[in-house]
């Protein structure tokens, strides 16, 4: 699952056990090992890049 951390950065977080700590070498949960399918992490990219943009725009607006 991709929920938002506090500072409204996206995060990916187990399916399985909703534990943050994902071993982004094999793309599986550190607790329990779930692997996180490759669609989630391609979210979970795009979330991110979405993020970043979105920091840059509400930069430039106040530059
Ligand atoms: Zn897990």
């Amino acid at each position: 699952m991709i929920f938002a951390n506090p500072s409204a950065a996206p995060e990916l977080a187990c399916d399985e056990c909703g534990c943050r700590w994902f071993d982004r070498r094999n793309n599986a949960c550190y607790e329990c090992g779930a692997p996180v399918p490759p669609a989630q992490v391609a979210a979970f990219e795009r979330a991110l890049q979405e993020h970043r943009r979105a920091l840059e725009q509400a930069h430039l607006a106040r530059a």
